[in-house]
């Protein structure tokens, strides 16, 4: 918690970005400091000062630990500098006149106790507090919106159509497969452990599920479970994960590319080699970017909320306490350490 220091000021502890990161991230390359802020913003100015309650942990962010080599999809960190991400936040005390001292935010914040944000055009205010404040790091925020946009939007699905989810019991798998039983489909979901795998069957209503570390063959695995092959992939991991399932898919699948996490702590990616089957099978494989479909949140929330609130979906958080963990629990994703949406409590209120 932060203690006054003079002056009105502060202590705002801070998690940096020691330098930038190749092969794993370590809690090194994260080290901590304090700073002090003041809680009143400056006379004229138009930030948003906020305290953050909720941070949220995704795998995007090794990407922006990286040294850019070239113009990327998001701004690399800056050495020496608070991490960015995702959180939840309570308005202090804003310059900007769509934010009032009060409101409850959800968007780009720093890793730390207090952020004055400037980019307020990144920043949604939560209008229903009836639901856990923390929803809004994952199924009420930036990962339901994905599950949301790659299924409906991407993968085109139909009922009756068989649908396989990669890292399926992380933040957005656990979500795409509960859309696509809801819409009627015969779901499969690949995650890294016994106990992942049993909660995707006995919690998240998944038809099946396999340990993808536990098979010796992906593409047998994958023949097993889906006969008669697959249409809709929602790729998380990339890899041999995305070359066996090539190999398995079905006239006119469809590939929505989320993400590639297998690959995001390697030098050198790996090659994919069944490509030929996107002409084959006539696949379409897409990739997208979340942040292109923020247009549709009103339309999400719509269709989300009440699925939450008639029980019709569940969603499993890991939920870690103290900004001093949040670099271990950033890092595990990596391992696969998190059993559902990973965040850390900052401060519960
Ligand atoms: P998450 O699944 O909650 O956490 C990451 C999981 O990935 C880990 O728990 C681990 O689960 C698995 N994993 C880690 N290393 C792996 C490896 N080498 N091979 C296979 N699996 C591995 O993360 P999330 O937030 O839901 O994100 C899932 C994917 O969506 C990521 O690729 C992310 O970059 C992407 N994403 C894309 C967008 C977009 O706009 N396109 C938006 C959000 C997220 P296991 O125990 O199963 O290994």
């Amino acid at each position: 918690m932060a203690g006054n220091v003079d002056g009105g000021e502060v202590r705002n502890k801070q998690v940096l970005l020691k330098d930038f990161v190749s092969g794993f991230p370590n809690e090194s390359d994260m080290p901590f400091t304090t700073s002090s802020v003041s809680l009143k913003l400056p006379e004229g100015s138009s930030d948003v000062l906020v305290k953050n309650l909720y941070l949220s942990c995704d795998p995007y962010m090794r990407n922006r630990m990286s040294k850019p080599l070239r113009p990327s999809y998001v701004d690399s960190f800056q050495p020496g500098s608070p991490i960015i991400g995702l959180g939840v936040s309570k308005v202090i005390d804003s310059g900007n006149q769509n934010f009032r001292e009060g409101d409850l935010v959800w968007g780009m914040t720093g890793w730390e106790e207090y952020s004055v944000i400037s980019s307020t055009e990144s920043l949604f205010k939560i209008q229903h507090t009836d639901l856990p404040l923390s929803y809004y790091t994952g199924i009420l925020g930036m990962p339901g919106m994905t599950a949301y946009t790659g299924f409906y939007e991407i993968c085109a699905p139909k009922k009756g159509e068989t649908v396989f989810v990669s890292a399926a019991a992380g933040a957005v798998g656990q979500l795409v497969g509960q859309f696509a039983k809801l819409m009627g489909c015969y779901v499969v979901g690949s995650a890294g452990s016994k106990g992942k795998v049993d909660l995707l069957k006995n919690k998240l209503g998944f038809d099946e599920a396999f340990n993808y570390k536990e098979e010796p063959n992906l593409d047998a695995a994958l023949t097993r479970h889906f006969p008669e092959g697959i249409d809709i992939y929602f790729d998380n991991v990339g890899g041999k994960m995305l070359d066996a399932v090539l190999l398995n898919m079905r006239i006119h699948g469809r590939i929505a590319v989320c993400g590639m996490i297998s690959q995001y702590n390697l030098d050198n990616p790996e090659g994919v080699h069944n490509l030929f089957n996107l002409v084959s099978k006539r696949i379409r494989m897409e990739g997208f970017l979340v942040t292109e479909y923020y247009h549709l949140y009103p339309k999400f929330l719509e269709k989300v909320i009440p699925f939450i609130k008639q029980g019709k979906i569940v969603y499993v958080e890991d939920v870690v306490e103290g900004l001093e963990n949040a670099p271990s629990a950033l890092i595990g994703l990596f391992h696969g350490r998190n059993v559902g949406k990973q965040l850390v409590v900052v401060d519960p209120e």
